[in-house]
């Protein structure tokens, strides 16, 4: 089964980054070009015909990202963490646990109307994503489809995101 063989090369690691996390570490998942390629293959038949764009959320959405989009043949889009963009950005901040986080995009790296696909390796607890989804609607664009390798159930994220869109592919749950 997919999701078997995928979670055989996602580790643990507990306490990472800090103490009471449970980091999944897809690392020895992207040294397998075979399963990648499979993943990639996944994700496309997915979105194929709906979305007119990528984006990917920084820093691992762009592993998997801008693969997607070019078997797609549509144009990948950055998002990252505040401060490492140039050019004229939008910003969209969200609430984490103790602190706030910042989102941002550059403007004319879309297109209003866009169908946007939004990818990211890990949902959690679907913060990040939200805050995407919020910064895309903002300037018109529409997140069509969420994909993740890993959502951690547990955290509910994906509540969060179906009032954006329904369509949410996780291919492995924990
Ligand atoms: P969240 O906003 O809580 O859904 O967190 C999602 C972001 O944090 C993603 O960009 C993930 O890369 C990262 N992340 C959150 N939790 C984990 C985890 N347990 N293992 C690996 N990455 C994580």
């Amino acid at each position: 089964m997919f999701e078997e063989d995928m979670k055989k090369f996602i580790l643990d690691v507990p306490d990472f980054p800090r103490a009471g996390v449970v980091f999944k570490d897809i690392s020895p998942l992207l040294a397998r070009a075979a399963l990648c390629r499979r993943i990639i293959n996944v994700f496309c038949t997915q979105a194929k015909g709906k979305v007119d764009a990528v984006c990917g959320i920084g820093n691992r959405g762009f592993l998997f990202g801008p693969g997607i989009a070019q078997g797609l043949d549509v144009p990948f889009v950055m998002v990252r963490k505040y401060g490492k963009l140039p050019g004229k950005t939008i910003t969209q901040s969200y609430q984490l646990e103790y602190d706030e986080a910042t989102v941002e995009i550059v403007e004319n790296s879309i297109q209003k109307g866009w169908r946007m696909l939004i990818h990211d390796d890990v949902l959690a607890t679907g913060g990040t994503a939200e805050a995407t989804a919020q910064l895309l609607t903002r300037l018109q664009v529409v997140p069509t489809q969420f994909s993740f390798l890993i959502e951690l159930k547990f955290l509910k994220g994906c509540e969060k995101l179906l009032a954006y869109s329904r369509d949410i592919i996780s291919l492995t749950t924990y």
